[in-house]
């Protein structure tokens, strides 16, 4: 029988990612969409007509019962949420809205009308903030530094809660960051990737960054949706760190990046202090053994072909005119 999946946050990369994977797996697949009087449909236009966009929002408890009713998915993956950190310090209190209370909503909704739905709940490594181990494991404690963490661990605890107190089949996956070219320019992996293509052929010519020794643990977004997609198909539910297991420094990546297109990097980037973070996290860098041993996962693509893929992507981008 068709399996049936809900996800939430589709227009995001990581959702439409995920979208194409499970299509590609034979599933039926429905959206859940905000109403909004702008198109934000942008990333999913190649997938228009396979995807069946359904209305309703995480701020309100009704709609998603009504989505989950209707749709009785046995799948449903909540990637939606407000997730550009230094908006959740001008906007804390809509974060936790999203973030934090819309996992109760989803929860509930699931515990009434579907209880048998298999729950993914993106968490993220900012409920780590500042840990105090590296690397860090499933057992790290939680000290989110900013709005956005605080309103994650919230929502990592209400979905292991959930699964202990009914039993349902929830399920976190700590994420740490994930890049690809359908990432925004304001994330610094894509800022890069993406100026040293403009400057490649010639519009523009210098490239200002923040701090140049900040440490990420990045990995490729296909990678971490396949990731997803396999927790939920466990004979048990649990929580799992996905991550790449190494960090990389931004000047690494600016390095890596300007050699793609055979630029020396120094003649192009400067340092702006308005790029620098005052609440930088330390060391955030996530151990695999657990998902490697339990599950068997670990990426397929290195840090260097995801750099160079994305170089590639936007050469051919702003080559066609498009970016
Ligand atoms: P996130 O902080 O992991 O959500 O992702 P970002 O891509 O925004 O930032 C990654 C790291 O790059 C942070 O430690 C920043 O301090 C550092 N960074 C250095 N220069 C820049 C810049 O120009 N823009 C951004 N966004 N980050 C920068």
């Amino acid at each position: 029988m068709t399996k049936k999946a809900l996800i939430t946050g589709l227009t995001g990369q990581d959702g439409s990612y995920l979208a194409e994977l499970l299509l590609a797996k034979g599933y039926q697949v429905f959206g859940l969409v905000r109403r909004s009087s702008t198109s934000n449909l942008e990333r999913i236009t190649h997938l228009s007509g396979n995807v069946e966009i359904v209305s309703g929002d995480l701020l309100d408890q009704s709609s998603l019962m009504d989505v989950i009713a209707e749709s009785q998915p046995d799948e449903i993956y909540n990637l939606a949420s407000q997730s550009y950190v230094p908006l959740s310090w001008t906007q804390p209190a809509l974060t936790a809205e999203y973030t934090a209370l819309g996992v109760s909503r989803l929860l509930e909704s699931i515990r009434r009308c579907k209880p048998d739905a298999k729950f993914y709940q993106a968490s993220s490594s900012e409920v780590f903030g500042q840990p105090d181990e590296s690397p860090q494991t499933e057992r790290t404690a939680f000290r989110p530094r900013n709005p956005y963490g605080v309103a994650k661990a919230y929502a990592h605890w209400m979905t292991v809660n959930y699964r202990q107190k009914y039993n349902l089949y929830t399920c976190c996956g700590i994420t740490y960051t994930h890049e690809s070219p359908r990432r925004g320019t304001e994330f610094v992996f894509r800022k890069i990737t993406h100026t040293a293509a403009q400057i490649k052929l010639g519009f523009t010519n210098e490239l200002k960054l923040g701090n140049l020794d900040a440490r990420r643990d990045w990995c490729y977004a296909k990678d971490a949706v396949y990731a997803m997609w396999l927790m939920l198909q466990q004979e048990q539910p649990d929580d799992y760190i996905i991550a790449s297991g190494e960090t990389h420094s931004v000047k690494e990546l600016v390095e890596c990046a300007f050699n793609c297109v055979g630029l020396n990097w120094q003649d192009y980037v400067s340092v702006d202090p308005a790029f620098y973070r005052p609440d930088e996290p330390v060391q955030l860098i996530g151990s695999i053994n657990k998902i490697k041993t339990e599950l068997g996962w670990q990426p397929q693509h290195s840090f260097e072909e995801l750099v160079k893929s994305m170089v590639d992507y936007d050469l051919t981008k702003l080559s066609n005119g498009r970016a």
